[in-house]
């Protein structure tokens, strides 16, 4: 598999009264072709704040401090707002969770479906016409060419978030990016929205960054996952290493909350306590003050980066010890 996104060391800060806060801090990630990433953590872990770097689309008072973002090669944080402006919604393209303010009220379906392609792919409007009805069968709309004439208002919340799909995906981009697409969706719609860009996944070998607080979800699309926590990445593995052997306490508690489709008695089981703010950050490792494992050091020193498998990586200070053993057997045998 092709590396699509190479995201290098990024940090995201604002300017604040008390001064340049980090909200993402020092995070590396890659996607590649044909695959999704999920970005798993609470809110206000800094996961939202990954995707609107990586499409340059921050906040005024918002900025990429550090890192490089490299897409098919090329350095995003280097490029002008004309240049970037020629990627977004072409090359890469963003959903959202929140489909009314991704789609403008003024205009109808078709005129949203139509402008990304006589703009990128510089169709006829008649093309585009034809094209956006083939879209909107794609993602599963049925009358698409009455549909076409319809405003953002008269459609039902499933109907908009296909319709911005179907816009997201109208010039076939390489990268997808989702931001808890399907939160405020009732499961039976949840899930077909997840099934669909899935297809659309292998169709186009597309890559995907799927962010979401909701391991179900996760569970259901992920190839492979990265937890952020406080800003920060402390996990990252592919699926199967993640549901199986998570070794990270945070992703550990992430997993038993849960809800078990077969348990519905059973209760969710949070974890508690609150993520740090960000003003109060000390180079103690940032789950120190909720994590039932905390040791002295960790209250001291942020952990570093510990490898328990291949292409799997947790920043715990528990890693410590295994790792040791790891080195020591893999000595005794040579
Ligand atoms: Fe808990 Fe320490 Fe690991 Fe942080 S480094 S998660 S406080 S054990
Ligand atoms: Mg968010």
């Amino acid at each position: 598999s092709q590396k699509l996104l190479q995201v290098n060391n990024l940090t995201t800060s604002f300017r604040t009264a008390d001064g340049l806060l980090p909200a993402v801090r020092d995070v590396s990630f890659h996607v590649n072709k044909g695959e999704t990433l999920c970005i798993v953590g609470e809110s206000g872990c800094g996961k939202s704040i990954t995707s609107l770097s990586m499409m340059q689309l921050l906040p005024n008072n918002g900025e990429i401090s550090q890192g490089e973002i490299l897409f098919n090669g090329q350095d995003l944080t280097k490029l002008s707002q004309v240049e970037m402006r020629q990627i977004r919604g072409n090359d890469i393209s963003m959903i959202f969770q929140e489909p009314m303010t991704a789609l403008n009220p003024v205009f109808n379906v078709g005129f949203q479906l139509r402008e990304p392609l006589r703009i990128h792919k510089k169709m006829s409007k008649k093309q585009a016409h034809n094209q956006g009805i083939k879209l909107l069968n794609q993602v599963g709309i049925p009358s698409p060419e009455k549909r076409m004439h319809q405003y953002p208002h008269e459609l039902s919340g499933g109907m908009r978030q296909r319709v911005m799909i179907a816009i997201a995906l109208a010039c076939s981009p390489q990268l997808l990016i989702a931001d808890e697409p399907t939160t405020a969706l009732d499961v039976t719609i949840q899930s077909q929205i997840l099934d669909l860009i899935d297809d659309l996944k292998k169709e186009f070998n597309m890559g995907v960054v799927l962010i979401t607080h909701d391991m179900g979800v996760v569970a259901e699309v992920a190839d492979r996952v990265m937890v952020m926590y406080a800003g920060e990445k402390i996990e990252e593995a592919d699926a199967y290493s993640i549901f199986n052997h998570p070794q990270h306490p945070y992703t550990k508690g992430l997993l038993k909350s849960v809800p078990n489709v077969d348990d519905k008695e059973h209760n969710l089981e949070p974890i508690p306590g609150q993520l740090p703010s960000l003003k109060d950050r000390s180079d103690a490792c940032p789950f120190v003050d909720r994590c039932e494992f905390a040791m002295e050091k960790c209250a001291i020193h942020s952990p570093p980066t510990f490898n328990p498998g291949v292409d799997h990586s947790v920043r715990c200070w528990l890693q410590e010890e295994d790792e040791y053993e790891r080195n020591n057997s893999a000595n005794i045998e040579t």
